[in-house]
């Protein structure tokens, strides 16, 4: 597989300054025992707060940072919102797009999301695209159509550049795994991950599709991690709760080597 791995922590809204230090810390001491060892690549995701301070942490690592959402608009008139720029200032080289708590706690749509994409890839961030059907949509069959409409609304706003567009990560989040610990079997997980990657064909061509990440969360942990990154097209995991503990964090990175 020419695409290589990628394990992100989403820190959601958890972490004083001390805290994130100390869990990015030890993230970096058990990174470091791997060293030789070879590793996916890893992104943390802390609250706003926290990004200065973890950043510093990170900052000529291999460990990558990113926002855990950004606002569709360029600066300006938009109190409580936060720029694309905002957090490339940071370091951040990453930005969380459309996870399911802001599809379902604050409104966000297929149509925002991929607007919001526009802009992350307008102010130098890659995208993670955050897709996945609930359970009451899954229990009547509905999981694929979701999934279509949630993908097909950012083939617009997709920037016209190759390399930009392979840069795209897309994370399958069913949100009926997400904190439950309930996990998509790997099954479920590769058939979705696999349409995904066949619209993609259809609509940007084999040599595209074949570069973009496809990520799987939902309960992802150390003793599940690597059957799931085992499946073809799943190229690695965006992580919620395990996130948290430096320890379970890098027993998830230890199941998605290279
Ligand atoms: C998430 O919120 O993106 C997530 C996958 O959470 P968890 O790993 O806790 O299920």
């Amino acid at each position: 597989m020419s695409r290589r791995g990628l394990v992100a922590g989403n820190w959601k809204m958890n972490g004083l300054i001390g805290v994130a230090d100390s869990l990015v810390g030890g993230i970096l001491d058990g990174l470091a025992k791997r060293a030789g060892k070879s590793v996916c690549e890893v992104l943390v995701c802390p609250p706003f707060t926290a990004i200065q301070s973890v950043g510093k942490r990170v900052g000529g690592t291999a460990i990558r940072l990113g926002g855990q959402n950004m606002s569709e608009h360029k600066p300006g008139a938009h109190t409580g919102e936060i720029t694309g720029q905002m957090l490339t200032e940071l370091g951040c080289t990453y930005v969380i797009l459309g996870h399911s708590e802001r599809r379902s706690m604050y409104g966000e749509d297929s149509a925002l999301v991929s607007r919001k994409m526009a802009s992350a890839y307008r102010d130098g961030l890659t995208p993670i695209v955050c897709v996945g059907e609930t359970l009451a949509e899954r229990e009547s069959n509905r999981t694929l159509d979701v999934i279509g409409e949630q993908v097909s609304a950012i083939f617009p706003n997709l920037p016209a550049d190759e390399a930009k567009r392979q840069q795209l990560v897309l994370a399958y989040e069913p949100v009926w795994a997400i904190g439950t610990g309930k996990t998509a079997s790997p099954e479920q997980a590769q058939e979705v991950h696999a349409f995904i990657r066949k619209m993609l064909v259809d609509k940007l061509g084999n040599d595209t599709a074949s570069k973009v990440r496809i990520l799987y969360g939902g309960s992802v942990k150390p003793d599940n991690a690597s059957v799931i990154f085992s499946k073809p097209d799943v190229d690695g995991g965006l992580i919620g709760g395990a996130a948290l503990k430096a320890e379970d964090f890098l027993g998830i990175i230890d199941g998605f080597p290279g």
